[in-house]
């Protein structure tokens, strides 16, 4: 069954250009309902472990060093459905494929500084949930 809890992050090109606001309210219009949210610059040793997965492709040195160039915003998100309502509301990772209204669409600027994350299973979720909020509830 498909859960009900998926991750974003507003990445730092996103955030540090004040879109989080703008992306947030999509996200709501959208029936996600924010359950953690934090501000923070991650460390280089956090995002290589955050995007470990990604650690043999060629483009994860240079991910990493975006994900560490500002701060950023990750959030726990409710929502029936989650994972797929979130993956369908922040369109394709290359902006020049996402489709309109989409987050990347309207924000992101190109396929590697592309404004949102979102987790791509329930299982990931809950890894990455538990990655920024070790506290929380659902995660524990
Ligand atoms: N990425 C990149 N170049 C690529 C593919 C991905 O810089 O050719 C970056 C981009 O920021 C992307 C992240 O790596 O969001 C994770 O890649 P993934 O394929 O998981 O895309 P996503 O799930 O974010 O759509
Ligand atoms: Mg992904």
């Amino acid at each position: 069954m498909a859960g009900n809890y998926t991750l974003t992050i507003v990445k730092p090109d996103a955030f540090g250009a004040n879109k989080a606001g703008k992306i947030i309210a999509l996200l709501e219009d959208k029936g996600f309902s924010i359950v953690a949210a934090r501000a923070m610059r991650m460390s280089k040793e956090q995002a290589g472990a955050f995007y470990e997965v990604h650690a043999a492709r060629p483009f994860y040195g240079e991910l990493v060093e975006f994900m560490t160039s500002g701060a950023c915003m990750p959030i726990i998100l409710r929502r029936d459905n989650a994972v797929s309502a979130l993956r369908d509301a922040i369109g394709a990772t290359d902006p020049a494929e996402a489709a309109e209204g989409t987050v990347r669409k309207l924000y992101a600027e190109s396929k590697g500084r592309n404004a949102i994350h979102a987790s791509d299973s329930d299982e990931n979720a809950a890894r990455e949930a538990r990655f920024f909020f070790a506290e929380c509830e659902w995660v524990k």
